[in-house]
């Protein structure tokens, strides 16, 4: 920015503030500029954000994602490295910033199929959003082993390698094929998936003690992962999940005008929903 220009006055000043429920761990040094107060203004999306934001494509959408947190919440400078604990709170800091807290939402009853709109004040869901307790560690015999959250980078690469797969998978030969051949593409692939899942659940550990070792070294922990029995690797695997459903939203919970239905509705943080202007 030019600091002799006679409009900066004009220009956007931050909305609101926030914490990070991580409270800004597992960030590499040098990624996070706090405020003074430990907490982080967040600037409403200019037309830019806007439109990068908006722009309809799958690839394009993560790399979108990243510039705009970057842009409106100038204090994380690498948002790549954003752990996924702290996404949903930037997304929705970001949309009060920019639309105001009330949103605007449809549903409909599973039950009865009435449509009807309703509006939630993103500032109760922000206050519900509580980071997921990682201090605590799986024991497994004489072994301590630590996790951590993905980062956004991991999540986007994991959901990459997820559509592969599901298009390795569609690639199997058709109903026709030889049956030898049907079964090697299928444990083909099968291998592949396996292959791709431990990967993704490796960058969970952020490291494992032993008696002997301390070891960090993500082709050690996959190795392991790769060559322990299935009751650790459950363990593992399960703790995962239930840390990382820790972090998400919880469902909004609806009851049907017409008939008293109750149901859970997912919110939704995608772009074309989320972000449509309140307007
Ligand atoms: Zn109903």
């Amino acid at each position: 920015m030019n600091p002799n220009n006679p409009l900066q006055q004009y220009f956007r000043q931050p909305a609101i503030y926030i914490k990070l429920p991580s409270q800004g761990k597992y960030y590499p040094s040098s990624t996070l500029d706090p405020s003074v107060t430990g907490e982080y203004p967040v600037y409403p999306m200019t037309a830019i954000d806007e439109i990068t934001y908006r722009t309809p494509d799958a690839l394009f959408n993560s790399q979108a994602t990243v510039n705009v947190i970057q842009s409106c919440v100038p204090g994380i400078k690498d948002a790549w490295q954003t752990p996924a604990m702290d996404m949903d709170t930037i997304l929705v800091a970001i949309r009060i910033a920019s639309y105001g807290h009330n949103m605007e939402f449809g549903t409909q009853c599973p039950s009865c199929k009435a449509e009807s709109d309703r509006s939630l004040d993103l500032r109760l869901v922000l206050d519900g959003l509580k980071a997921p307790d990682y201090s605590q560690c799986i024991k497994h015999g004489d072994m301590e082993i630590y996790l951590r959250p993905m980062t956004y980078k991991n999540l986007t690469d994991n959901s990459q390698m997820q559509y592969e797969n599901q298009k390795l998978l569609q690639m199997l030969p058709t109903a026709d094929a030889p049956e030898a051949d049907k079964m090697t593409a299928m444990t083909a692939a099968l291998l592949k998936i396996t292959r791709i899942t431990i990967k993704a659940l490796a960058q969970s550990v952020a490291l494992v003690k032993t008696p002997t070792a301390m070891v960090s070294e993500p082709e050690f922990i996959e190795e392991m992962l790769n060559n322990c029995d299935r009751v650790l690797f459950n363990q593992i695997r399960d703790q995962i999940v239930t840390l990382k459903d820790q972090a998400e939203m919880k469902p909004l919970h609806m009851i049907c005008d017409e008939c008293n239905h109750e149901y859970d509705q997912q919110l939704t943080l995608d772009m074309s929903s989320f972000f449509a202007p309140a307007s």
